[in-house]
């Protein structure tokens, strides 16, 4: 077990300790695995069909030896290196493709759900999955070219989920697939320190929905966020959201002419209220959201 003497002064540890989470994608995802681990995590769940490529290495935290190896043998392994006693459960399986007793095993039970991988359809059916099973669900993306990133958040009782947070992400991606297209971005363009510096903050922000409540920093984390739940991240100071647009400047009011604003900076936003007016059949059926 390891030795959290030094962090239980801000971090709720024995909260931390008899949580279950579930994270889908594993391969950014291995940083923010061992974070959490290294905080005091000790069941984890992780679902990957992938294996581990030389071109991971330039970004993820596997190493030489793991190459050829499952994503989840070779995260299993460094989550071990660092605690022995972790319980940890892996799956090989893509997440859009699941029966109905890996969905079980996966998901029932987990207090949080992870959702880590670059596409659309991974994020999507682990949130709906984290729904259906009464789990708590974040997800955490990078932009195009590593140009920024966010950290979506849903707890049981906040207004939105994921689908209802990115409406218009949602009906795009559904017209693209008829179509026989793909609009995931390609990651290229993201080195290791971007997928870090997002996956650090969402480290943050799990600590804080899997222990609050408590008396301490993470404890009063969710109650200072309140109903924003998401988190965007501007890494490259080029960075604009759309043409001559630069969300994190204007939403934060920042002149022009200001010399101290430059890049990794974040804001926290709610959902659009028309977006939540009229919950997603998940939320209807499984978190007793109603239409107002
Ligand atoms: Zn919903």
């Amino acid at each position: 077990m390891i030795n959290t003497r030094r962090i239980q002064s801000v971090l709720d540890v024995a909260t931390l300790a008899e949580k279950v989470i579930t994270i889908v994608g594993t391969g950014g995802g291995l940083f923010l695995a061992l974070a959490l681990i290294r905080s005091g995590l000790r069941r984890l769940r992780i679902v990957d069909p992938d294996t581990v490529d030389d071109v991971n290495l330039c970004r993820q935290f596997f190493t030489k030896d793991d190459i050829g190896k499952q994503k989840v043998e070779a995260t299993k392994e460094a989550l071990l290196a660092v605690d022995p006693e972790a319980d940890v459960e892996i799956f090989p399986l893509d997440v859009t493709k699941l029966c109905e007793d890996d969905k079980k095993a996966i998901f029932a039970g987990s207090d949080l759900v992870l959702a880590l991988s670059d596409n659309h359809a991974a994020q999507s059916t682990a949130s709906k999955l984290a729904i259906q099973h009464g789990c708590e669900f974040m997800s955490v993306g990078i932009y195009p070219g590593g140009q920024g990133g966010e950290i979506f958040r849903m707890r049981r009782n906040d207004p939105a989920c994921y689908r209802e947070m990115f409406p218009h992400r949602f009906v795009q991606h559904e017209a693209a697939h008829v179509a026989g297209k793909s609009l995931d971005p390609t990651s290229d363009g993201a080195p290791i320190s971007v997928g870090t510096l997002v996956d650090s903050i969402a480290c943050d922000i799990a600590l804080g929905m899997l222990t609050a409540g408590a008396d301490n920093r993470y404890g009063r984390l969710m109650e200072q966020l309140g109903d924003r739940q998401l988190l965007v991240i501007k890494i490259d100071p080029a960075w604009e959201t759309s043409p001559e647009r630069d969300l994190i400047r204007d939403e934060l009011g920042i002149d022009q002419e200001n010399p101290f604003y430059v890049a990794y900076s974040t804001i926290a936003m709610a959902a659009a209220s028309d977006s939540i007016s009229q919950p997603c059949h998940d939320c209807q059926q499984y978190r007793g959201c109603v239409v107002e």
